[in-house]
């Protein structure tokens, strides 16, 4: 019997592990210096947070959601995004008598049944932040800087900050925009896909987040309602705010009156990254504001805002633009041992060396010095000690430097401080 990997899921193997090390600890690093802290909450929760929290009718909650019953009949789901999971945390757990805004950013796997394509996975990991308990502007514009401060340590280039307002739930605000939106497709509905016929009735907003070409055409005529100019006069305020504090930030954004967002909950701003460099698939992470969805989830009213980005898509943009990421899996020193009592010996040394921190590998196997310097070649080993019956006697080895080819002879005594030098 041969056992394959359920489709949509990967093996993240050695060589690549050390790109996925890379990418978490950045994010944990600029993530703290921001002042977040991190939080890991369940890989499954009761269905009904993600139903509530992402909203009946996304796609996620219709078609993407791994749910089964658990031995007592209860209904759970794998997260198909953190931030649902997060909320519940910070409730469940009074994290609002902490000094706000609350600062936590989470770093894990999320899963969703959808079609697997290039860098999308139906186990996929996430790395994201959200900060609770402000409605400041000044924190829209730093989770932005955030997110573009990750994106520039990880050496991404070309990147474009893609920028909106969706408002809140006054009546003044979206909902008048929905109205208006409305109104406009629905005289051009002939020309929308079938999808959006039925998203017309349900949630006309979804509609400009569709990539069929006659719809996109609709979206693109001059006299469609763009929300901007619906917002209610808090969001208006709220939105220049954000503009003028990036502007102050000198970030370049651009205004995008079609960003909306997959998920139910957001509210205000919303923004996109994206890549010039990347073609047609172009999105590198994305988030917003979501004002209303610790209430929403059973708390008391909370404004936050953050983003997440997928750790897949982002390894695989980062690597079309060609950024070099630092390759840790090679051993500083592999051992060569000749006989029983040089691999006594080794054992010694060996435990010495990785007590100061050298990455070290010990032959174990009693094969021919030919073979075990092949092995310290295939592992690309910088340096091979060699230790034999000879060596033992004057109480040295000899270090073989794998580049070059030059050889030395150091008193074992001395491995450790001589490796630590070099
Ligand atoms: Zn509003
Ligand atoms: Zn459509």
């Amino acid at each position: 019997m041969k056992y394959n990997l359920v489709r949509g899921t990967k093996d993240v193997l050695p060589g690549e592990s050390g790109k996925w090390q890379y990418l978490t600890q950045k994010a944990s690093y600029v993530y703290s210096v921001f002042g977040y802290c991190e939080i890991k909450t369940p890989i499954f929760e009761v269905t009904e947070l993600f139903t509530r929290g992402i909203g009946e009718t996304s796609d996620i909650v219709t078609k993407e959601m791994y749910t089964f019953l658990d031995k007592k009949g209860r209904s759970i789901t794998l997260r198909p995004e953190g931030t649902a999971g997060t909320v519940r945390a910070y409730i469940e757990n009074n994290l609002n008598t902490l000094p706000a805004p609350v600062k936590l950013y989470y770093i894990g796997p999320m899963f969703r049944y959808e079609r697997p394509q290039a860098g999308r996975y139906r186990e996929h990991w996430q790395m994201g932040v959200e900060a609770f308990g402000s409605d400041s502007p000044a924190l829209d514009a730093e989770v932005i800087t955030t997110a573009l401060t990750l994106l520039k340590e990880l050496g991404a280039t070309g990147l474009k900050t893609n920028l909106n307002s969706i408002g809140c739930i006054s009546p003044d605000c979206r909902p008048r925009y929905v109205t208006a939106l409305k109104d406009f497709l629905k005289s051009r509905s002939e020309k929308l896909c079938d999808t959006c016929k039925v998203r017309l009735e349900k949630n006309p907003l979804r509609i400009l987040d569709c990539k069929v070409e006659t719809c996109r055409s609709v979206f693109n005529e001059p006299g469609i309602p763009k929300m901007p100019e619906y917002l209610c006069p808090s969001c208006g305020a709220h939105f220049n705010k954000v503009k003028e504090y990036l502007k102050l930030l000198k970030t370049d954004y651009s205004e995008n009156y079609k960003l909306v967002r997959g998920f139910d909950y957001y509210t205000k701003t919303v923004f996109e990254i994206t890549c010039d460099k990347l073609g047609a698939q172009n999105g590198v992470l994305g988030g917003g504001r979501y004002n209303g969805l610790v209430e929403e989830l059973g708390g008391q009213p909370t404004p936050a805002v953050g983003f997440s980005v997928g750790l897949e898509r982002l390894l695989m943009s980062l690597e079309t633009l060609g950024v070099k990421f630092p390759d840790d899996d090679a051993p500083d020193v592999y051992i060569v041992t000749l006989g029983g009592e040089a691999i006594k010996k080794a054992l010694v040394v060996a435990g010495e060396l990785r007590g100061a921190g050298i990455k070290t590998i010990m032959a174990c196997e009693d094969k021919s010095m030919k073979a075990q310097m092949k092995l310290a070649d295939a592992l690309k080993a910088k340096k091979a000690i060699i230790i034999g019956d000879n060596e033992l006697k004057e109480g040295v080895a000899v270090i073989k430097d794998m580049a070059s080819g030059t050889q030395q002879k150091v008193a074992l005594t001395e491995l450790k401080g001589f490796l630590s030098k070099t």
